[in-house]
């Protein structure tokens, strides 16, 4: 399972817009900041295809062709897109917003939470969601939130644990990476009686790369 190619094809706002080749897609969706544009990065190791970004909720700003959602999220200077990546030529990671960015107001949220709900539900050819969740830190109701909803509306999930290198911090809330995913998953199983497949990754050490590629790989020979 090695990314032999990886090309950008374009950035949607709408479902319909998606590209129409029936080919089968993943999609990288998490928190503002997780570091989904590293982890990207990391799968593809190309160090410009996703854009990082040190300000959440931009990742998608410099690609060309990508249109801002509304011109609200344009003028707070958020564009937010479904960015296709074609990967050897045979199925495509797809990178969505980020979610839980704190400047957006409430009606952003909402058109955001429309905008990749209705992505998540329609979307034939999406053969799973790989939600991103920051190891670094403690538990946010919001990832439970989203993983919740996912969960009821039976779209299959991977956990992907970001930054998993990091130390602890007492800032933040002084718990290893482990505890952290641990805590998650304790949570998670209390909802669903089951923990859906998970890998531990970090985009400095290129922990899990292999694995999530072999985790796709194996998805799309079902
Ligand atoms: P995005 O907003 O989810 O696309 O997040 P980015 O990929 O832009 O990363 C956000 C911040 O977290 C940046 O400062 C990254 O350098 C940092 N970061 C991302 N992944 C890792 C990781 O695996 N380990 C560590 N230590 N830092 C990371």
């Amino acid at each position: 399972a090695q990314v032999v190619q990886a090309e950008f094809v374009k950035s949607s706002v709408r479902t319909e817009d998606c590209p129409s080749d029936g080919i089968p897609e993943f999609a990288l969706v998490g928190r503002s900041n997780v570091g989904k544009s590293s982890l990207l990065n990391s799968l593809v190791r190309r160090k410009k295809l996703a854009l990082t970004s040190k300000k959440p909720g931009k990742q998608c700003g410099s690609i060309p062709f990508c249109f801002s959602l509304s011109f609200a999220l344009a003028s707070i200077g958020k564009t937010q897109c479904i960015n296709h990546f074609r990967i050897n030529d045979s199925w495509y990671l797809v990178d969505l917003p980020g979610y839980g960015f704190a400047a957006a107001p409430h009606e952003l949220r909402t058109d955001w939470d429309k905008f990749t709900k209705d992505y998540f539900l329609n979307r034939s050819t999406l053969v799973s969601v790989f939600l991103l969740i920051d190891a670094s830190i403690p538990v946010k109701k919001i990832d439970l939130e989203y993983a919740s909803w996912l969960g009821q509306n039976q779209i299959p999930m991977t956990l992907i644990f970001t930054k998993c290198d990091k130390r602890k911090k007492k800032k933040n809330g002084g718990k290893r990476p482990e505890e952290n995913v641990q805590d998650f998953q304790e949570l998670i199983r209390d909802f669903f009686q089951t923990v859906p497949p998970w890998i531990m990754t970090s985009s400095v050490t290129n922990q899990g790369r292999d694995e999530i590629l072999l985790h796709m790989a194996q998805l799309r020979n079902y």
